[in-house]
């Protein structure tokens, strides 16, 4: 399910020390009859149940899993970052749109034109963090993981839909020429706020093979490059990846 990447797929362990934790008081661990901490063992094949993410500062959170053995039986609960791929761009699940405020947390903008509200999909950035894309292209980007890592590579989001303010702040730090800030479009007018937009964790440029995967197989699965000089960003327009594709290329401006 698209919403929810994890479902129904199996994870292995992927930590000589992946304790487990109570689930009611996630911060304590569970204590075996000999009085050690229990764990699961490294290289365990388990499915994941439930995932809880729990905030540590404004985006960042500590994420923990529910882990059932591959037969169904439940093991208990542990920090996703026990599992192989650390949870990377996995999925945890729908956030609809509150009330519509046009500069609220779901509310899209196009070319300073507010759209309407969208559902939002929650999804595990590479540092760990809670990104946010649009519903409608989240299957294509589960999708696009997924055949990522079957080839073996892997696909991390540092940014996806945008808030108004998310936007504004990236603009006024460019603005000011704080560190850290690239080029960031005025608010309203970012294609990160209309939901088609993903800045992928790729090293610039070629050669970097998480790229090279991205040139091969993007397309295929509708994501093209829009701008020549930022080789992260990626946006969901599938008609003109498929004419892309048709002509070799994996960019709007080749
Ligand atoms: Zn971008």
């Amino acid at each position: 399910m698209a919403s929810e990447s994890y479902l129904g797929r199996p994870f292995t362990v992927d930590n000589d020390d992946a304790l487990l934790r109570v689930g009611t008081a996630l911060d304590t661990f569970v204590v075996g009859a000999n009085g050690r901490p229990r764990s699961i063992p490294n290289g365990s094949k388990v499915e994941v149940r439930t995932v809880k993410a729990v905030p540590t500062g404004a985006k960042s959170v500590s994420l923990f899993v529910e882990v059932a053995d591959t037969a169904g039986a439940l093991i208990g609960w542990t920090s996703a970052g026990n599992l192989h791929g650390k949870f990377l761009s996995e999925t945890l699940g729908e956030i609809p749109p509150p009330n519509g405020n046009r500069f609220g947390p779901n509310a899209a903008w196009s070319k300073g034109v507010f759209l309407g509200q969208v559902t939002l999909v929650r999804v595990v950035g590479t540092k760990g963090e809670l990104e946010f894309i649009a519903r409608d292209s989240s299957a294509p980007f589960v999708a696009l993981c997924t055949a990522a890592r079957a080839a073996g590579r892997s696909i991390g989001l540092n940014s996806g839909f945008r808030t108004f303010a998310e936007q504004q702040h990236l603009f006024d730090g460019h603005k000011r020429g704080l560190a850290g800030f690239n080029l960031a479009a005025a608010p309203g007018k970012s294609n990160h706020q209309s939901g088609i937009a993903f800045d992928l964790d790729v090293k610039p440029g070629d050669g970097n093979r998480d790229y090279e995967w991205l040139k091969g197989n993007a397309t295929a699965h509708g994501f093209i490059r829009t701008v020549s000089s930022e080789p992260w960003h990626w946006e969901f327009l599938p008609a003109k990846a498929a004419a892309a594709r048709q002509r070799g290329v994996f960019g709007t401006f080749m």
